[in-house]
């Protein structure tokens, strides 16, 4: 978590947030969808998202990683096994589904036609919402030895944390590198291929700062983990001023050594049996493509030449 803000100036970082966004809003690039941190977007944003995409694969590439695609829905099991809802129940989505019969139905219909709620008809089903890309492909591999394999990644996230600020959204694509093998490979790939990734936005034009960070952990225990997990230097960030003055900078992709959090409890091991470790290099999509509007403005016109052309975009 970054962008964290001190008490007397939270009132000008939520004007120059909603400044932001509609901003964003009023050039078209985003619409409106109903909740706050919920979009849609015009075809100039996606233009960008798509640029940024292939970039980003093409930066990659001399890893000859595995593609590998997953729906934005996770088995109710394998969302068990990544722990996330011990350390992020406030970011966690589950997905309820009507199973009952013509009476509940009826229920439901009546409840809905004198306004109340008709949710409760509904019940948690056997799938959840994706909270991080790499989640899926560590049930796929689950049992396997797998020593040195790199799988790239991509794909839609949801994260419960409505927020006015256009870089936070309910929903948004990460795009992962996801090195699993032994201890010292998993290091080496996250610490070798954070600085890649910073230098390749850096190569955008953007004003990128590498930090060590941490993530949103939960409650008085998730304090804990946080403060180990900047202490080991788990996660790296690359951040942007969005708000310059009145916030921290912004994180717009992180680099993760997630140990053997993974790999013990998906059974996952090396070529000598022991239990692989993870590590992940993500880009936020909409974070980059957001941060770019923010530096170089919401008219592709006004970009500078290079970066047009480091995104093939002219
Ligand atoms: P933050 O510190 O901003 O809460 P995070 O540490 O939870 O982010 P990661 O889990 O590292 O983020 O996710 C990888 C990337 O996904 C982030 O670097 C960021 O670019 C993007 N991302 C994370 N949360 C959001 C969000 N709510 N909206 C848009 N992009 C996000
Ligand atoms: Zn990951």
């Amino acid at each position: 978590m970054t962008d964290t803000t001190t008490a007397p100036q939270t009132t000008d970082l939520d004007a120059a947030r909603l400044a932001f966004r509609d901003e964003l809003v009023d050039a078209g690039l985003l619409v409106p969808a109903g909740e706050p941190g919920l979009f849609g977007r015009n075809g100039t944003f996606d233009d960008v998202v798509d640029a940024v995409d292939r970039y980003i694969t093409l930066g990659f590439a001399a890893l000859a990683p595995e593609r590998i695609r997953f729906a934005p829905v996770i088995a109710r099991s394998a969302f068990e096994r990544t722990d996330y809802v011990a350390s992020f129940p406030q970011l966690t989505g589950a997905i309820h589904t009507f199973t009952g019969s013509d009476r509940d139905h009826a229920a439901l219909l009546a409840a809905r036609a004198a306004g109340e709620d008709w949710d409760r008809f509904l019940h948690p089903g056997e799938t959840m919402l994706v909270s991080a890309v790499c989640h899926p492909l560590y049930d796929h591999l689950a049992g396997q030895q797998v020593d040195g394999r790199v799988f790239d990644v991509v794909g839609y996230t949801f994260r419960h944390e409505p927020s006015d600020d256009p870089m936070r959204l309910q929903s948004f694509r990460m795009h992962e590198f996801v090195h699993v093998g032994g201890e010292d490979d998993a290091r080496t790939f996250r610490n070798t291929w954070s600085e890649r990734q910073a230098a390749m936005l850096a190569a955008l034009g953007l004003d990128v700062t590498r930090v060590p960070a941490n993530d949103p952990f939960f409650g008085r225990a998730g304090k804990f983990l946080a403060a180990n997990q900047l202490t080991d230097e788990l996660k790296i960030e690359v951040t942007v001023p969005i708000y310059p003055g009145l916030s921290d900078g912004t994180a717009i992709a992180s680099a993760n050594s997630a140990g053997d959090h993974f790999g013990a409890p998906f059974g996952i091991t090396t070529a000598d049996g022991t239990v692989a470790h993870t590590s992940c290099i993500a880009f936020g999509m909409e974070r980059i493509t957001l941060a770019l509007f923010r530096t170089f403005g919401t008219s592709l016109a006004d970009w500078p030449v290079s970066t047009l052309d480091q995104l093939s975009l002219r």
